[in-house]
């Protein structure tokens, strides 16, 4: 029988510098990965052309490879491959389960935000094409935080998988990519717990094999909101012990004043333990860490 290679990956949206949230995804994922002698890669997640830039791009992979996380493989960039996402958005035309849409975010005001299973479209004028969902596809088994149910009114929130401006959605673009690059498993945040069911059920309708997924706690800040670019969070320290010492605790790894960096990822890749998060969704920034 043969053994599955772990394939693990990184994906941040270059919409910022790295912030100390996304440090700590950064290493749950890598040292998961390397715990299990697999591989793990980087890859930028860019395709949202609005809000992503190459300087930001070119700051968090200097930061992550101060921190010693260097990408297995040579680094994926999103935005280039927009042709594989257009191939794939016409699979799912084919099988008439996305549609246009031209609802704007008044006109979806009425359904609180949500979009219906079907709208009146046309296809002539600009339109986004969503995604139809079904009721069933609102569960799963989550690694670390078990099995998740989600509530019905997301049923008909069927998402956007291309943009009116032409831009792909996160959605899709991390599908094609997690299954073009043998991603074998996904630890991210748990701010992505709920678009994972969505993910799951693109990867039954191209017919692929999921990868096991799991949500590692989302770290918040003193009002409980994700520490974000949104509000302000600020860009770490390059090659900093103490910053990564931190980050580490809140994967529930507490060293013993390891010397270095390299020190201090070789024993966290033996310390490492996902069932000590369980079931933890959100880690709230401690009074020493709130200037993160
Ligand atoms: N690019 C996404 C983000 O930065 C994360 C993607 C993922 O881990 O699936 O929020």
């Amino acid at each position: 029988s043969t053994v599955p290679i772990y394939r693990g990956r990184f994906a941040p949206s270059p919409t910022g510098p790295l912030h100390f949230g996304s440090l700590v995804s950064a290493l749950a994922s890598y040292l998961d990965a390397k715990q299990q002698q697999g591989s793990w890669v980087i890859r930028i997640e860019d395709v949202d052309g609005t809000r992503c830039n190459a300087r930001f791009a070119e700051q968090i992979i200097d930061t992550l490879s101060s921190y010693e996380l260097h990408s297995d493989e040579t680094i994926r960039v999103q935005s280039l491959h927009h042709h594989l996402y257009e191939q794939q958005l016409s699979v799912l035309k084919k099988q008439r389960i996305v549609f246009p849409c031209n609802c704007t975010r008044q006109s979806l005001a009425k359904y609180n935000g949500s979009h219906p299973n079907k709208c009146q479209s046309n296809i002539e004028k600009p339109h986004s094409w969503r995604l139809q969902t079904s009721p069933a596809i609102y569960e799963y088994k989550d690694s670390i935080q078990g099995h998740l149910v989600f509530s019905d009114d997301l049923k008909s929130n069927c998402p956007v998988l291309k943009r009116k401006d032409g831009f792909f959605s996160y959605q899709l673009a991390v599908v094609v990519d997690d299954h073009l690059q043998n991603i074998s498993h996904l630890v991210r945040g748990a701010d992505l717990i709920e678009t994972t069911a969505q993910q799951l059920h693109l990867y039954h309708l191209f017919g692929w094999t999921a990868p096991s997924v799991c949500h590692i706690p989302l770290i918040t800040n003193n009002h409980g909101d994700k520490i974000s670019k949104q509000n302000h969070a600020k860009p770490i320290k390059n090659k900093h012990l103490p910053t990564l010492l931190r980050a580490l605790h809140y994967l529930k790894i507490d060293l013993n004043s390891p010397t270095s960096i390299t020190e201090a990822l070789a024993l966290a890749i033996e310390a490492w333990d996902p069932n000590k998060l369980q079931g933890i969704k959100n880690l709230p920034l401690e009074e020493q860490d709130l200037h993160f």
